[in-house]
């Protein structure tokens, strides 16, 4: 029999695209579950609270608790639930904002914040709140991203994304965000941090279609990587300065089989 693994699966372009979920994408999650796994289900979104990307899983037809997804929204709370000392500044959209108020002590910009964490906060920017997150920051509060994207695509254009403030506030308080989602290998070990019993990097995979993210991630955590030729993958097939993951399937389907066959 198979010891326990724990399994980290990347959400798009490895169990769905666009499109909807990928072929035999379900049976996979159901066969990890049935083979006894630690699985947590990854995903870089800045703008969704938890229960709302729960809901759209299930909709798809996805078995996953919603304990089990972990978002750099999850990461932020996993990574500051620790510290008893911790007042954090959010500047973030109404939804993230409620999830972490829910988790950690989130305060005002004039409660002496010791951290401010930056997500998705395209309804609610202004220059006062940059402002008053820059004078945290210059009175010694640690800044933190939930992601540091450019730019990201919609309608057919490009929209400034989280990095874009991120970078603001470092320029202006010259200092460097601590960046909880993909690619920072924080990612990682905080989702694994998020799981019942201390994870064995050897017992331990990551499985991505992007190997700029997933696998690079993977190798610096010193885990066992699966890059699946879905998704992003055709994308990448000509960079060679990527890194290259320790198994390449062809999709998620051979996933289970994999692990049974390679599993220490
Ligand atoms: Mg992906």
């Amino acid at each position: 029999m198979t010891a326990r693994q724990t399994v980290l699966l990347d959400l798009e372009g490895t169990l769905y695209t666009r499109e909807g979920l990928l072929e035999g994408a379900r049976a996979v999650v159901q066969k990890l579950r049935a083979d006894g796994h630690t699985l947590r289900f990854l995903t870089n979104t800045d703008s969704k609270d938890t229960a709302e990307l729960h809901t759209a899983l299930l909709a798809l037809g996805l078995d996953v608790r919603i304990d089990e997804l972990f978002t750099p929204v999850v990461a932020a709370a996993v990574a500051l639930g620790g510290d008893p000392t911790a007042r954090v500044l959010v500047l973030g959209n109404e939804a993230i904002t409620t999830e972490l108020t829910n988790r950690i002590k989130v305060v005002g910009p004039h409660e002496n914040p010791t951290h401010v964490v930056v997500g998705d906060v395209r309804a609610h920017l202004t220059y006062t709140l940059l402002d008053d997150a820059f004078a945290a920051l210059r009175r010694g509060a640690h800044l933190i991203a939930l992601q540091k994207g450019q730019y990201f695509l919609s309608d057919g254009s490009a929209h400034l994304d989280t990095g874009a403030l991120v970078a603001a506030l470092e320029y202006a308080a010259s200092l460097t965000a601590q960046v909880v989602g993909k690619p920072s290998t924080d990612f990682v070990n905080l989702a694994l941090r998020s799981t019942p019993a201390p994870a064995n990097p050897r017992r331990t995979w990551i499985v991505g279609d992007d190997a700029s993210t997933d696998i690079a991630m993977g190798i610096k955590a010193g885990l066992r990587t699966v890059q699946v030729q879905t998704g992003k993958y055709t994308l990448q097939t000509t960079d060679t300065s990527l890194p290259v993951a320790d198994d390449v399937v062809e999709s998620v389907k051979a996933l289970p089989a994999l692990i049974r066959k390679k599993a220490l």
